[in-house]
């Protein structure tokens, strides 16, 4: 099971991934957009990590940890990526029971309501060269490998990889949402900064599983 001090752990190891690449996603976002994709991101993350770390675990379950983690994004982020990653945690706050711990099952749950959150907020669809193109078969491969019986690590080291291979696939689409639509044609051969950044949160979402 997973309770909030885990939880705890989970943001700051998210905080810790992203942070390494900050610079790099300030490159990918200035080839396609305006260069601050990864400051957007490090100081989303920063403090979401803060608002949840400053959180008593003994009094406090993985609902209002997720809504303390939203509020925090949102106030710290002034770009796209704010108000899409805290519709995400909201829908992970809403996605579980108010108990003390999350099941795995329900752990699988929260990692795709993330991923509807984001695409119903921003109305963008799988091939958009966006975020959803990370999130959307990331969330699909874990919720398929749970039907099928695969424990927690499996299912997050299958979303991990589809996150990659779906933001790999950005590279050779043109932009309908953000910035980048903009651009037309010249954004193609750039991965997309959203998409780069989710797969990282994937990434250590499933390091954080195994
Ligand atoms: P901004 O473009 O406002 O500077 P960011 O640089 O933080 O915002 O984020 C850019 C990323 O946001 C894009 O690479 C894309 O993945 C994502 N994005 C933009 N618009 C949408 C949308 N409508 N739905 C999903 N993701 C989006
Ligand atoms: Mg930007
Ligand atoms: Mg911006």
């Amino acid at each position: 099971a997973i309770a909030t001090k885990d939880l705890q752990h989970l943001f700051a190891l998210i905080a810790e991934d992203i942070g390494a690449q900050r610079d790099h996603l300030c490159e990918l976002d200035g080839a396609i957009g305006d260069g601050d994709h990864g400051l957007a991101m490090d100081a989303g993350c920063e403090a979401a990590t803060k608002a949840v770390g400053a959180l008593d675990p003994a009094q406090t379950a993985p609902t209002a940890v997720f809504n303390a983690a939203a509020k925090a994004f949102l106030n710290a982020v002034g770009a796209s990526s704010g108000p899409l990653y805290a519709t995400a945690f909201m829908r992970a706050g809403a996605a579980v029971k108010d108990r003390p711990e999350l099941s795995d099952e329900e752990f699988v749950r929260v990692f795709a309501a993330m991923a509807q959150g984001i695409q119903e907020r921003g109305k963008a669809e799988p091939g958009e060269k966006t975020m959803v193109d990370a999130w959307k078969p990331a969330a699909d491969a874990a919720l398929k490998a749970r039907a099928s019986g695969a424990a927690l690590a499996e299912c997050f080291d299958i979303a991990e990889r589809a996150a990659r291979q779906g933001c790999e696939a950005t590279r050779d689409m043109t932009a309908a949402r953000g910035r980048a639509s903009r651009l037309g044609d010249r954004v193609i051969g750039h991965i997309d900064p959203g998409a780069a950044s989710a797969a990282i949160i994937i990434a250590s979402i499933a390091k954080f599983t195994q």
